[in-house]
C-alpha cells in the first residue's frame, strides 16, 4: 500500500512537473532564479511567469536570497497546477548537524503556505536528495516525520477553527521506482 494517514499521503513514481495537483513544490536554491534537477525542470514546463514571480519576490523580499527551510509561493505559470511553492533544501554536510531540523522546516513551511492558500492538493518532491546530496533514507524518515505532525496538528486545530478549506492530498513524487522503494522502506508514517 501506498497510502498512509487515512489517504491523505500517497507515494507515486512519476515526473513532479505533471501532477495536476492544486500546488508543486519546488526544490530551489537561494537565489529562486532557477537552477537544475526539480528547479529546472519546474521552470522548463512552467514557463517565465513563474522566473517573473520569483525575481519579484527575492527583489523585494529576499535581496539576500531565500534562508534554508523557509518557502515562498508563486503563479504556476503554464502548470497544471495553479501555485509553485519554492522551498530550499539543506545541503548535505553544510548545516553543522542541522540538516534534518532544515529540511523538516522545508516540508513544514510548504505545507503551511499549501494552506494558506486554500490549496486542497500538494506534490513534493525529495528535496535535497539529489544534487544537496541528503541521504534518501534519511531524508525519508525526516520529511514522513513532518508531514506526519503537520497534518495530526492540522487536524487537532480543524476541530476549533471555523471551516477553512481542507489540505486532502499531500502526494510524495519519486523520480524511479527504487527511490520510492526506498522512501517506503524507510518512512515514519506509522
Ligand atoms: P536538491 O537540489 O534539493 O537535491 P534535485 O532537484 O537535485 O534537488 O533533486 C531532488 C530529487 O528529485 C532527487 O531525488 C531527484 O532524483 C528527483 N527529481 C529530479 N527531477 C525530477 C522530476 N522531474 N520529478 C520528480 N523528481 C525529480
Amino acid at each position: 500500500m501506498n497510502s498512509f494517514l487515512h489517504g491523505r499521503v500517497s507515494v507515486v513514481v512519476g515526473d513532479i512537473t505533471r501532477q495536476a495537483t492544486d500546488a508543486l513544490v519546488n526544490a530551489a536554491n537561494s537565489s529562486l532564479l532557477g537552477g537544475g534537477g526539480v528547479d529546472g525542470a519546474i521552470h522548463r514546463a512552467g514557463g517565465a511567469e513563474i522566473l517573473e514571480a520569483c525575481r519579484v519576490i527575492r527583489n523585494t523580499r529576499y535581496p539576500e536570497g531565500l534562508l534554508t527551510g523557509e518557502a515562498v509561493i508563486t503563479t504556476g505559470g503554464r502548470l497544471a497546477a495553479r501555485h509553485v511553492i519554492h522551498t530550499v533544501g539543506p545541503i548535505w554536510g553544510q548545516h553543522a548537524g542541522r540538516e534534518a531540523e532544515l529540511l523538516a522546516a522545508c516540508y513544514r513551511n510548504s505545507l503551511a503556505l499549501a494552506v494558506e492558500h486554500a490549496v486542497a492538493s500538494i506534490a513534493f518532491p525529495a528535496i535535497s536528495t539529489g544534487v544537496y546530496g541528503y541521504p534518501a533514507e534519511e531524508a525519508a524518515q525526516v520529511s514522513s516525520q513532518a508531514i506526519r505532525e503537520f497534518l495530526t496538528r492540522e487536524e487537532d486545530g480543524a476541530a476549533n477553527a471555523e471551516a477553512r478549506p481542507k489540505l486532502e492530498e499531500v502526494r510524495l513524487v519519486f523520480f524511479t521506482p527504487p527511490s520510492a522503494e526506498i522512501f517506503l522502506r524507510n518512512h515514519k508514517f506509522e
